[in-house]
C-alpha cells in the first residue's frame, strides 16, 4: 500500500494489523546536500584521553575531599551518566547527606555529575571557567560511542572491562529517558556504513595512536547488509545500522535548565592550582575539568586528542547518518545541522584549537562523491 493511501484511509488504516505495514515499499532516504558552500561553522574540541581510562577516585587536598572525575576520551557523552553514578558513590562516602558540594566543570561530565548529585539529594554549586557552548563537550559529534578512545589494550583488564560495561549500561538506560522530549536531546536514527573496498579490509591507522581493545556490548542493534538496489550511495557496499544520537546543544541546554530548576548555581571561576580549592566554602569538590586537569593538576596521564567538525545547513528531511569506511568521514543528521567529522593525521596528542578549513572541505568533498 502506498504511504499516501494509508494516510488517506484515515482512522480505518489504524485498524490494520501491524503486519500490513510490512508491504509498504521502503522509502528512499532523502539525499544529503553536501557542498563546501553549505558549511556554516567549523568547531574544534579536545578529547581528554587517558590510557588507563577515566580517573574516578577521591583524595584529600588542601583540607578538601576531592573526587576526581575526568579523562573520558571520545566517550564522554556516551558514558556520562554511568560514570557519574560511580563518582556519586565517592561523593556519598565523603559528604554528609544533603550538604552543598562543589562541582568544577560544566562539560558533559560536570553537568551530568551535578544532576546525578542533585537527584541524590545534594545541593550543588557548579564552578567553571567556561560554560556551554564554549566547552570541549560542545564540539562533540553526538554519537553513542562508549568505546571510543576510552582505554588502551594494555590497561583493559577483565576487571576494567566489567566496570566499563556496567558504566555503559547504566548510561544507556538514562539516555533513553531523554527520548521523546520537545527539544529532542536524544534520538535514534538509522545510519549507513558504506565502503568502496569491503568491510573486512584493514583500515590504515595513524602510527601515533595506541592499540585500543575490542569492547563488545549487546545493547547496540545489529547492522544489516544491503544489496546494491537497497541503498542510494555511489559505493560498492552498504550496511544499515541504527544509532543513538545526541543533539548536543539541546542536551546541554536541558541539563543546565534542569540544574537551575533544582536550585543549582553556576559560578564563573578559573582554578589555577589545586590550592585554590581551599578557598571554596564547600567541603567536597568534584573535579570534572576534562582536559583542563592536564594543566590544573599537572596530570601527565592525560593526552589531548583534537577533533574537528564542520556543520552544514540543517536538513530536517535527512534522518540518517553515514560512516564512509576507509575514507575517514562521518556525517550525522543533528537538529542544529548536518555534521561532517573527519580525523586529522596529527590530532592525537594535539591541543591546537585552530580550525583547519581545508581539512573539513576535503572531508565534505569525499562525502559529496557518495551522492
Ligand atoms: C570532536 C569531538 C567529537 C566527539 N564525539 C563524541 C561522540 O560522538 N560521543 C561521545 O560520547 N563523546 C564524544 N566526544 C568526547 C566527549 O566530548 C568528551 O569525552 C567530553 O567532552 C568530556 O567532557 P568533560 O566534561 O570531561 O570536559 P569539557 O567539556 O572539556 O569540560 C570541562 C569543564 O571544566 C572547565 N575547566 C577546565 N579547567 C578548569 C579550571 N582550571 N578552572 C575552572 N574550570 C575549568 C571547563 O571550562 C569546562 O567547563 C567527542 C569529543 C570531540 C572533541
Amino acid at each position: 500500500m502506498q504511504r499516501r493511501h494509508l494516510l488517506a484511509a484515515g482512522s480505518a488504516a489504524l485498524t490494520l494489523p501491524a503486519r500490513a505495514l510490512d508491504f509498504a515499499p521502503p522509502r528512499a532516504p532523502a539525499a544529503m546536500r553536501i557542498s563546501v558552500d553549505r558549511i556554516i561553522d567549523i568547531t574544534v574540541g579536545i578529547r581528554p584521553f587517558r590510557a588507563q581510562g577515566p580517573r574516578i577516585e577521591a583524595e584529600r587536598l588542601f583540607g578538601k575531599a576531592v573526587v576526581h572525575h575526568y579523562g573520558h576520551g571520545g566517550s564522554g557523552w556516551s558514558l556520562s551518566w554511568g560514570s557519574a553514578e560511580r563518582a556519586l558513590a565517592l561523593i556519598q562516602a565523603h559528604a554528609r547527606p544533603g550538604e552543598r558540594i562543589a562541582v568544577i566543570g560544566a562539560g558533559a561530565i560536570g553537568l551530568t555529575t551535578a544532576r546525578t548529585a542533585q537527584q541524590a539529594g545534594f545541593k550543588v554549586r557548579l564552578y567553571a571557567k567556561d560554560r556551554p557552548p564554549h566547552v570541549h563537550s560542545s564540539a562533540a559529534t553526538g554519537l553513542w560511542t562508549p568505546d571510543s578512545r576510552i582505554v588502551t589494550s594494555e590497561y583493559a583488564t577483565d576487571a576494567w572491562k566489567a566496570g566499563w560495561e556496567a558504566m555503559a549500561r547504566a548510561s544507556f538506560k538514562v539516555h533513553q529517558s531523554y527520548l521523546g522530549l520537545p527539544s529532542a536531546p536524544v534520538e535514534w536514527h538509522d545510519g549507513y556504513l558504506v565502503a568502496d573496498n569491503g568491510f573486512d579490509t584493514p583500515l590504515p591507522s595513524y602510527a601515533v595512536e595506541p592499540d585500543y581493545p575490542e569492547l563488545p556490548l549487546d545493547v547496540r542493534p545489529h547492522s544489516k547488509a544491503l544489496a546494491a538496489g537497497e541503498h542510494p550511495f555511489h559505493s560498492a557496499q552498504a550496511r544499515r545500522f541504527t544509532q543513538l544520537v545526541f543533539n548536543v546543544p539541546a542536551y546541554q541546554r536541558l541539563l543546565l535548565e534542569d540544574f537551575a530548576r533544582d536550585g543549582g548555581e553556576l559560578v564563573q571561576r578559573e582554578f589555577k592550582r589545586p590550592r585554590d580549592f581551599a578557598r571554596l566554602p564547600e567541603r567536597l569538590v568534584v573535579n570534572c575539568t576534562g582536559d583542563g586537569a592536564r594543566t590544573l593538576l599537572a596530570d601527565t596521564s592525560l593526552t589531548p586528542v583534537r577533533g574537528q567538525t564542520a556543520r552544514l545547513i540543517p536538513q530536517p528531511e535527512v534522518d540518517y547518518a553515514v560512516i564512509y569506511r576507509g575514507r575517514n568521514v562521518v556525517a550525522l543528521p543533528r537538529r542544529d545541522g548536518l555534521l561532517v567529522a573527519s580525523m586529522g593525521e596529527h590530532d592525537f596528542g594535539s591541543d591546537d584549537l585552530r580550525p583547519d578549513r581545508a581539512h573539513s572541505e576535503d572531508a565534505v568533498r569525499r562525502l559529496a562523491a557518495l551522492f
